[in-house]
């Protein structure tokens, strides 16, 4: 007999099951799941949904600690792995047209829409959901808009956005020529950091967006951005100054430029991180940020 789940414990399994439903994936249980039941609360299913997701979870053990240790029903770490494996890598290098591309982009705002899929809808003026080249070679995540963000609806547009675009010059590109999105696509109150559910949430746009662009490099932008793209937390000095391989594309972690503002030393950090991405496109230096 299923056990009686609480009211929080049913509505964090809700949201991730309408995660899971939003990848398209309704059947990785014995048999299908009736969201329509999972909406209205049924204990029971959503009790065989959460012993089947902890199943399923287990199998990637690359996290190496928890994001949010109060919940027992699914383990937040192994929810993020999970994620990871959930859509088909890219194609790098395969030849998909510019126009397609941005049709493709277009799609996922059009999903997206008036999203509600998480609490950050509430306190937002504008869904920011990136901007840039549909072909670009580099991408940049970064961890949520900002006010000015919010307010324009176009990412890093604020003193940390002028930094940002110092940085992309400095490697000898144009913003232009590089896309460039967030983890969450809406403004967490007073900036926060995103709640786990709610970068769980949103990020399965980030996914499709970077499968859709296909770019050779990826930086991640601070600690949230490497955390949700590579599924595991650890401090950033551990995940800075390498290579990692992510879905087809190099994955490089520096410090996010709101972080740079506050803390100017760390620039030549960043710009060490940067040269990496250079090196992996096969760009010279031109300057110093
Ligand atoms: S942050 Fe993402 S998932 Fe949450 S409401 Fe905004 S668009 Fe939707």
């Amino acid at each position: 007999m299923a056990r009686a789940l609480d009211q929080e414990t049913r509505e964090a399994l809700a949201a991730r099951l309408r995660f899971y439903r939003d990848l398209g994936l309704t059947e990785f249980y014995r048999r299908p799941v009736d969201f329509s039941t999972i909406e209205a609360g049924a204990e029971a299913e959503i009790a065989v949904a959460s012993a089947e997701i902890a199943i399923t979870s287990v199998q990637d053990q690359s996290v190496s600690a928890p994001l949010n240790p109060t919940q027992n029903f699914v383990a937040e770490e192994q929810a993020i792995s999970a994620r990871k494996s959930l859509v088909a890598p890219p194609q790098i290098g395969s030849v998909v047209a510019p126009e397609e591309r941005a049709a493709a982009l277009l799609q996922i705002v059009e999903d997206i829409g008036d999203c509600k899929r998480c609490e950050l809808h509430k306190g937002r003026n504008t869904i920011v959901f990136g901007q840039g080249s549909p072909t670009a070679r580099l991408l940049f995540v970064g961890e949520g808009p900002g006010a000015d963000e919010d307010a324009q609806g176009l990412p890093f547009v604020g003193r940390a956005g002028q930094l940002l675009n110092n940085m992309i010059s400095a490697m000898g590109l144009s913003r232009e020529e590089v896309y460039i999105c967030n983890v969450v696509k809406c403004r967490p109150p007073g900036n926060r950091t995103p709640e786990p559910d709610e970068a769980n949430t949103c990020s399965q746009f980030l996914f499709r967006q970077i499968d859709v662009v296909r770019p050779q490099v990826i930086v991640a932008l601070g600690a949230t951005a490497a955390t949700y793209l590579l599924g595991q937390r650890q401090p950033l000095a551990g995940l800075r100054g390498r290579v990692h391989a992510w879905r087809g594309s190099s994955l490089i972690v520096t410090y996010h430029p709101a972080y740079l503002l506050r803390d100017p030393r760390q620039k030549k950090e960043a710009w060490a991180d940067l040269q990496i991405a250079m090196k992996e496109l096969g760009l010279k230096a031109p300057k110093r940020i």
